[in-house]
């Protein structure tokens, strides 16, 4: 079949909006007619060369659409279904999978590299040129094939305009502070970076029990959302060190700092937040060529620090508790999305990405 998608040839030049060839579902894959895609920030990271994958690739990896066909060996999802596309495509046989962390599953990393479905082929081609699919979601396309894995079924009174957002910076933020920290009621904590997932840990934080929730961003605007989205305090680093102003606020430092950028120097502030025994939780994907230098004095007053996979979350039972929290009105998704754009409007909110506006933007088909 023909879809519509936006595909990067090479690094840092625009996506090209063009017609490709899509092959049907193979063993354990399906067919997803996309219906919302959010641009997420490791699209943008892709586009510009700091996270790499096989090109020519279709980006776009926070999609939600609906199933149209299903491969041979899929059981359990049929025609019809709404589905949220995750990042893990939960291979269930690697070593991660079997102790039932699929947010490390060994072939994440080999499809997020290689571009290709688990069986190692594309299946978007263009005049027989294959072309990739990015963390096997591809999901700025009408239509793409994914491991059925990856696509988690949710409720159909869920609008996938927005709870696509779930698929990547929800996941990853919320359960950053739920599923990866350990927070307890009236816990202080900052998180550092107030795009969509910054905005979805601060939210996890206060569905956590969070009573002091700073939020560190240099934006304006992203600082006035963090405070409707349920923030207590905000922090604009252009006023000084971002991390003598949290300690200051907090009487020497938080329990619990969420770096949500994936850059060196927040990694180092968000450790430079904490108090005694606090944890720094390192949720943004930093280049991999990053080294960081932490104070090596903290770890005598039994500071921690931790990554954070994808929320540390298993897709199939948090997606469905995610969209749950928002339907009852406990996660405001609505209110991170800046604007919905049409697919050949893509470049242009890459553009304002890179002038830090906006909390999300999301391209519906
Ligand atoms: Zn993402
Ligand atoms: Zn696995």
């Amino acid at each position: 079949m023909k879809t519509k998608a936006a595909v990067l040839y090479k690094v840092g030049a625009p996506l090209q909006i063009e017609e490709l060839d899509l092959d049907g579902p193979k063993q354990d894959e399906v067919l997803i007619k996309m219906v919302a895609s959010g641009i997420c920030h490791s699209d943008y990271s892709f586009r510009y060369g700091v996270l790499e994958t096989a090109l020519p690739s279709v980006l776009g990896h926070e999609g939600a659409g609906i199933v149209q066909e299903v491969g041979p060996g899929v059981t359990d999802l049929v025609v019809g279904d709404h589905v949220v596309c995750a990042l893990t495509p939960s291979c269930g046989k690697c070593g991660m999978c079997l102790e039932e962390k699929p947010y490390l599953c060994a072939e994440m990393g080999r499809i997020i590299w290689n571009g290709c479905l688990l069986d190692g082929t594309t299946r978007f081609s263009n005049h027989g040129l294959p072309v990739h699919t990015l963390c096997g979601v591809g999901s700025f396309s009408e239509y793409s094939v994914i491991p059925a894995g990856s696509a988690i079924k949710v409720t159909k009174d869920a609008p996938l305009e927005t709870v696509c957002l779930v698929g990547c910076g929800v996941t990853t933020g919320v359960g950053a502070a739920i599923n990866t920290a350990d927070i307890e009621q009236g816990d202080s904590v900052a998180i550092i970076g107030c795009g969509g997932v910054g905005l979805s840990v601060l939210q996890g934080c206060k569905i956590a029990g969070a009573t002091t929730i700073i939020a560190v961003d240099p934006v304006p605007e992203k600082r006035t959302l963090a405070l409707s989205l349920g923030a207590t305090d905000v922090v604009d680093p252009n006023d000084g060190d971002a991390a003598k102003q949290v300690r200051k606020m907090t009487n020497g430092g938080v329990h619990f700092a969420f770096e949500a950028l994936g850059r060196t120097e927040t990694v180092e502030q968000a450790w430079n937040m904490l108090r005694l025994a606090g944890e720094a939780i390192i949720v943004g994907v930093p280049s991999p060529k990053d080294k960081i230098k932490l104070g090596v004095v903290g770890f005598f007053t039994e500071r921690k620090i931790k990554g954070s996979a994808y929320g540390s979350s298993v897709p199939k039972r948090d997606i469905p508790k995610f969209i749950d929290l928002y339907l009852k009105g406990e996660l405001k998704l609505d209110q991170m999305i800046t604007k919905r754009i049409r697919l050949k409007d893509v470049n242009q909110a890459f553009d304002e990405m890179g002038r830090g506006e906006g909390a999300r933007s999301v391209i519906t088909y």
